[in-house]
């Protein structure tokens, strides 16, 4: 139903953005709020990996479809990535297609979130940075994560290696998940996923970075600063509640497995959008279009919580198995992110005992992924060179290296 009262949104982040562009592009009168200075903040310079695989058609065309500028950002397209078995094996996946496409996050002017930004202050939204408003006052809430189901820390730095990407599956650096290697135009990041709480976190990045040095001896590190944040992965009884839409990492919509969810931010922002305007109904549409890759990524996310290296190197080597059948790489890991019946069966069974529900999220009946605890096998030793490694870093803070995040920022 079309309405003509302002429309407050509170969250000035892709999914926010997004619904503030279509909205005021609509002519409605739109209001952004975000409690933070700018938006991209939360990020501060981090790389994040627009996926373009999980759906045949190329995000860049979805965007334009929905009315939104990707020329806005600068954005790297990507058609190969080194796979990095737990053994310490690189191999290349490679696709004819766009593979994904590497974003900046932050406030820097090429940066996708101010290029969201820009497309809502150019459609007419009003835009409120350290303006904190109640969840009750907004029709739209868009504000990021609430509670952690995982975190993923990062170095930032200086090298003179051309653009390269690398991806690792290693049960001890990266616990129940991956570490991964980006490098665009002089800028790398070396990144770790923990899917398992850990004290003293910044062993894990010392010990991942150590062995990029170690297997990439021709990259050059010269640390800036270190990024990372927590992710917030939940299964909502409603999306449409109380007359409030919940859409990107508010409302749970990312994929449980990895994380990617910044396709779904927008996506989601994009269909609230929608129906305030009476173009079609969030919930029945976040429901068609969105919950199968959700539900699909927490059946994903069940199966890995119960593996380690020996079924991470079986899925490396099918991987690339396929790759050499098919010459296309995007088709294995396709596979792995699209709805499948066993994967929705697999969902009903898991779901009920897999999350945990939210006591604080206003009768929502939200369920959380809960951060699950450390293995035994976590516990272990920083090596000599991770060592070196931490204290490179911490005469770099000496001297003004910032470390955006903390155990509990997002
Ligand atoms: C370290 C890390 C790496 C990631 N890597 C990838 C990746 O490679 N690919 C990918 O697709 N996804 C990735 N993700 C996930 C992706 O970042 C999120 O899914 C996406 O940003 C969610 O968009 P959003 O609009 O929901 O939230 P955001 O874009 O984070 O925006 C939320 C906004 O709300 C604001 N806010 C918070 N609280 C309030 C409040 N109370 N009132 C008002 N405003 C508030 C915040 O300041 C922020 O500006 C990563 C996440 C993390 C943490």
């Amino acid at each position: 139903m079309a309405q003509a009262e302002p429309i407050h949104i509170m969250g000035a982040g892709l999914s926010g953005l997004a619904a503030a562009t279509t909205l005021a592009k609509a002519g409605l009168e739109v209001h952004v709020h975000d409690i933070r200075q700018d938006s991209g903040q939360r990020f501060d310079g981090d790389f994040q990996a627009l996926e373009n695989w999980s759906m045949d058609a190329d995000f860049f065309d979805q965007l334009r479809e929905w009315g939104y500028d990707p020329s806005e950002f600068k954005a790297t397209e990507f058609t190969e990535v080194d796979l990095i078995h737990p053994d310490d094996e690189i191999t290349k996946t490679y696709s004819p297609k766009v593979a994904y496409r590497i974003v900046e996050r932050g406030t820097s002017k090429h940066t996708i979130d101010q290029g969201f930004k820009r497309m809502a202050i150019e459609a007419g939204a009003n835009l409120h940075y350290k303006s904190r408003v109640k969840e009750e006052d907004c029709q739209i809430i868009a504000c990021g994560p609430k509670g952690t189901s995982a975190v993923a820390y990062g170095e930032i730095f200086k090298t003179k290696h051309p653009n390269h990407i690398a991806f690792q599956m290693n049960d001890k650096l990266a616990p129940g998940s991956y570490s991964y290697l980006i490098i665009i135009d002089g800028i790398g990041l070396i990144c770790t996923c923990l899917w398992r709480k850990q004290r003293g976190s910044d062993r894990f990045l010392n010990e991942t970075i150590a062995w990029y040095q170690k297997h990439y001896p021709d990259i050059d590190i010269e640390p800036i600063k270190r990024v990372g944040g927590k992710g917030d992965f939940t299964i909502n009884k409603n999306y449409f509640q109380d007359g409030r839409y919940y859409v990107g990492e508010s409302g749970g919509l990312q994929d449980f497995m990895w994380g990617f969810g910044m396709r779904m931010a927008v996506w989601s922002g994009h269909l609230a959008a929608q129906d305030i305007l009476g173009n079609c109904n969030y919930e029945t549409e976040v429901r068609k279009q969105l919950m199968p890759y959700v539900k699909t990524s927490v059946a994903n996310r069940f199966l890995m919580n119960r593996v380690g290296d020996r079924t991470f190197k079986y899925m490396c080597k099918a991987w690339m198995k396929d790759q050499k059948k098919r010459g296309d790489g995007l088709v294995w890991i396709g596979k792995l992110f699209r709805p499948r019946w066993y994967k929705s069966l697999l969902y009903l069974l898991v779901n009920p005992f897999m999350l945990k529900s939210d006591p604080k999220a206003m009768g929502r009946g939200v369920r959380r992924l809960p951060f699950r605890k450390a293995k035994k096998r976590d516990i272990w030793e920083q090596s000599e060179d991770a060592k070196k490694v931490a204290e490179r870093w911490d005469s770099v803070r000496r001297s003004g290296g910032k470390t955006s995040f903390s155990e509990t920022s997002d």
